[in-house]
This record gives C-alpha cells, sequence and structure tokens, in this order.
C-alpha cells in the first residue's frame, strides 16, 4: 500500500503496509526466517528471480522488513531502501557497496567515532585512500575531490559538535568529479531531510535513534535509487549478513507511524532549552543550528532535537553538571523518548586521543544534549539549578 502524492506524514501512517489474508489493522510481524515453497520448481524459480513479494530467506528480505523499507523509502522520497542491524551495517554497507582498492574517498573530518574507525582503519587495510576535509569549507572539499574519487561521505550535521555541512554545494562538486554521494543523516531525521533532493546517492540513518525513537531497538536503513539499493548495496549486505531482524523492523515501522510527531516535539523542545540557555554565565559554548546566529542556521534552521553545551571548568565542571542532573539521562543514544547527556571526550569519543578531540571541538567542557518529549519546564529547570552548582 502507499500512494506516491501522500505528504510525509500520511506515508509514515500507510506507507508500504502489506495485509495478509487476515486483513489485519496492525502490521504483522512476519517472525521467520525462510518461507516454504509450493514445489521444487517454484524453489528454483525463485532463487533465479524472486518477486517484489517473493521471499526466500530473512538475510536477505523478510515482508515486516519490506514494509518498513518501502514506508521509509516513501517517507524520503527515495526509490528503494534495505534496512540494516544497526545504522554502522548501513554506514559500512553503503561504503563498501560502492568502493574498491585503489579508489580514494573524500570525508568531513567530524564523524561519529564508529564512521571514523571504518573511514581510518577499515578502508584503508583494503588500499582505499581516504582524504578527510573541514567539512564546513567548500575550498577544502573543491580541493581535494579530484576526478576519479569513488565516493565522498559526511554526516550533514556533525555529531557532537553540530556543524551543518552544505549538503547540495558538496553533492555538485562531487558529481562534478564523478563521486557517488554518501550522507549519514541521523541528526537531520528523515523529517527534516532533503538528502534525496539535493541530490545524495545513499543516504544513511542509523534507525537506533529517532525511528525507534523510544530506546530499544539497534536498526538502520540504506536509502538511494532502485538500480543502487537492489544492485551493489542489497548484494553486499545480504551476504554479509547485515540484515535486520523482523521484530526490529516491526518495532521501526510502528516508530515511523509517530516520527513526525515525536520529532517536531524534541525539535521545539530543544529550541525552547536552547532559548533559556543564551546568554548564560556558566556556558561558553551553546551550539544550535535552529538559532539565526549559528553557522549552521542557513542550512538547517530547523536545527533538529540536539544542541551542545560547553560548560565552564572543563571535564570537572561537565560531570559536575551531569551527576546533578535529575531528568536527563546520563547516556549516549539520542533521538530518544527520554532527554539524554552525554560527555562526548570521555565517551562516544574516548578512543581519540587529547590533540584529534581539540581539533574537532570536543573540548572536556563539552556536552551534548539530547532532548526528549519531557516538558520542557522541567527540561530547563533541571538544567538551570545543575548550571547553579558550578
Ligand atoms: C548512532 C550513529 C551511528 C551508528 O548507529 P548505530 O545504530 O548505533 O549502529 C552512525 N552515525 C551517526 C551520526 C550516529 O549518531
Amino acid at each position: 500500500m502507499g500512494h506516491r502524492n501522500w505528504s510525509k506524514r500520511t506515508q509514515a501512517v500507510h506507507g508500504g503496509t502489506r495485509r495478509s489474508a487476515y486483513g489485519e489493522m496492525s502490521e504483522a510481524l512476519f517472525l521467520t526466517q525462510g518461507f516454504a515453497y509450493p514445489t521444487a520448481e517454484a524453489a528454483e524459480a525463485r532463487f533465479r528471480h524472486a518477486g517484489k513479494d517473493e521471499f526466500i530467506y530473512a538475510r536477505y528480505g523478510n515482508p515486516t522488513v519490506a514494509m518498513l523499507q518501502d514506508r521509509i523509502a516513501a517517507l524520503e522520497g527515495a526509490e528503494a531502501a534495505f534496512a540494516t542491524a544497526s545504522g554502522m551495517a548501513a554506514v559500512n554497507g553503503a561504503l563498501m557497496a560502492l568502493v574498491k582498492g585503489g579508489d580514494r574517498v573524500v570525508a568531513a573530518r567530524a564523524l561519529f567515532g564508529s564512521c571514523l574507525y571504518i573511514l581510518e582503519e577499515i578502508l584503508p587495510r583494503f588500499g582505499v585512500e581516504v582524504v578527510f576535509v573541514d567539512g564546513t569549507d567548500l575550498d577544502q572539499w573543491r580541493a581535494a575531490i579530484i576526478p576519479g574519487t569513488a565516493v565522498v561521505f559526511f554526516e550533514t550535521v556533525s555529531n557532537p559538535t553540530l556543524e551543518v555541512i552544505d549538503a547540495a554545494a558538496v553533492v555538485a562538486i562531487a558529481h562534478g568529479a564523478g563521486a557517488k554521494v554518501v550522507v549519514d543523516n541521523v541528526f537531520v531525521t528523515p523529517v527534516f531531510s532533503r538528502a534525496i533532493e539535493q541530490g545524495a546517492d545513499l543516504v544513511v540513518y542509523s534507525a537506533t535513534k529517532h525511528i525507534d525513537g523510544q530506546g530499544r531497538c539497534l536498526g538502520g536503513l540504506i536509502l538511494g535509487r532502485e538500480a543502487d539499493i537492489h544492485g551493489p548495496v542489497e548484494t553486499y549486505m545480504k551476504h554479509t549478513g547485515g540484515a535486520m531482524s523482523p521484530f526490529n523492523a516491526w518495532v521501526m515501522l510502528k516508530g515511523l507511524e509517530t516520527l513526525e510527531l515525536r520529532v517536531r516535539a524534541q525539535a521545539a523542545g530543544a529550541r525552547a532549552v536552547a532559548d533559556a540557555l543564551v546568554p548564560h554565565p556558566r556556558l561558553s559554548q551553546l551550539i544550535y543550528p535552529g538559532l539565526p546566529g549559528d553557522p549552521g542556521y542557513p542550512q538547517f534552521p530547523e536545527g533538529g532535537t540536539v544542541l551542545s553545551i560547553e560548560v565552564e571548568g572543563g571535564q570537572e565542571g561537565a560531570f559536575r553538571l551531569l551527576n546533578a542532573l535529575e531528568i536527563w539521562q546520563i547516556s549516549n543514544n539520542l533521538g530518544d523518548a527520554k532527554s539524554i547527556a552525554t560527555h562526548p571526550a570521555t565517551t562516544t569519543h574516548q578512543r581519540l586521543p587529547a590533540d584529534r578531540q581539540a581539533a574537532l571541538g570536543i573540548t572536556p567542557g563539552l556536552i551534548r544534549l539530547s532532548v526528549g518529549l519531557e516538558d520542557p519546564v522541567d527540561l530547563i529547570a533541571d538544567l538551570s539549578a545543575a548550571l547553579d552548582l558550578l
């Protein structure tokens, strides 16, 4: 079920629905790894060519997973999607599907720790040359993306310093040199995403974040053109075992129904928190792309659900603040219904030496705040009380 002209909110509720003979209202959870064939000839035929609703093995596809794939593709305005076991399976799958030894990859420097690991440690092991640039500097992209570059990779909004990349401009430079563009769009979320219309070839999400949105399951998604998704991406994913489990797909599918309501409420909460904290005497920095003065504002005025603050007193100050919070949980997920405070320097980005952290703006006093669905009045009161102790 689905219609090209439906708006995102309607797609989020109905897109991709497949009903069984029982006519169930809520999407069915097909918790099965395999499928029986009526005859040996039918099995042979399906292995030769499986149609859209013909399944072989859950590592290749499953009806519940297919509903999620079709629904998110409709939401994103992409031709097709492949659901993966985690966001990192999606990042790894998108890159491995497109590059081979001897290729050149150009990536933004400010990345999620595990994305950085794939680009810095894994790809070079197979003879892929990876060049890093300051993602906000178009001149650096122009200089690095030489003809013959295979892939360009960036997080549209970086983690945790919330640098916003001019995606349309980088795509134009990449396509001019014949490179494909892979975009990790987690912080933008499918609700605010313009990645496909900006020309990204593959868009990747960690569904663990806003799509589940309630902290239950790991998952990831790779979206793009039919020829790429049902070509190199699917081939790589189905043979290397990174498929999403049907149970997780069912949770994500139900998550999509409320995605827009949750993300818009969380973004409104993030804006309220940002407005309440600037200017605050105990903060040396507040980064939220939704504030008109923020460098990311022209690209991402919706701002998203995450902000970052830098407190005075370095790590000691940051820990004092974290330990004084009552509603905000000390954890490292984001996009959850529960508000989360993270200290990147000692957790998500701990692996990086101090000088690398400093170069990325990950200072000892930096705290990433993921705004949940609580009343912003309570969230602000909790933060203000903790800030008063500094
Ligand atoms: C969380 C995250 C990932 C990884 O997703 P998992 O589901 O944890 O594997 C990748 N990129 C970004 C930007 C993320 O925030």
